[in-house]
């Protein structure tokens, strides 16, 4: 199976079986845009969508998604097909594997769910309270989905900062491999620094 190995890791020991995790930089960084645990974000497995695994239901197509599921203990985020193939000819410009920008992009939202699965300790009453809501509000404005998608507008605000004020390309400088992981988590530190004093500043 291909995956990003920039961001994830497998952490099975059998051969040919895989038990993807995010990658301790990239859930130390998703922790400082969610404010969720980095703890609860590194046990999270990382799936890959198949028959037998069939939600979420996104057409691959319109880009595809992901969704995350679980319980206080364990949860899981899984991706649509598309998020691990390069097959432009397949999956047009929405083969994401080497995706970055995507790939944590979206992982800032559904971690959030992560903490969601959590807090309401049973995946039935999980389900349930995301069926009632989406019932009830709609999928884009269920306050789960709002509560999410901070995760999603702090990676907008701070990926312009390091763009505009800082003048670099973050994602490539500390996830395109060439950092060991000490380095990667030291240097999104210091950023997220200068970061937080821009955002006390204005
Ligand atoms: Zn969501």
């Amino acid at each position: 199976m291909n995956y990003n190995t920039r961001i994830l890791i497998n952490k099975s020991r059998i051969e040919g079986k895989f038990q993807l995790h995010y990658t301790k930089p990239l859930a130390y960084f998703l922790s400082l845009l969610s404010n969720v645990d980095m703890s609860i974000i590194e046990a999270a497995q990382i799936y890959k969508r198949t028959p037998f695994r069939f939600l979420p239901w996104y057409k691959t197509l319109h880009g595809g998604g992901a969704i995350t599921l679980g319980s206080e203990h364990k949860a899981n985020i899984t991706f649509t097909e598309n998020f691990y193939s390069d097959d432009y000819e397949l999956f047009k410009n929405k083969a994401y594997l080497n995706n970055l920008r995507v790939w944590i992009r979206l992982s800032s939202h559904e971690v959030m769910h992560l903490e969601h699965a959590k807090r309401f300790k049973y995946l039935l009453w999980y389900l349930i309270v995301f069926a009632y809501e989406y019932l009830r509000y709609g999928h884009d404005l269920s306050p789960l989905e709002i509560e999410a998608n901070r995760g999603c507008f702090e990676y907008d605000i701070f990926i312009h900062f390091t763009r505009y004020d800082l003048g670099i390309e973050f994602l490539k400088l500390v996830f395109d491999g060439k950092m060991n992981e000490e380095d990667q988590i030291k240097t999104i530190e210091e950023i997220w620094k200068a970061y937080q004093l821009s955002k006390s500043s204005n």
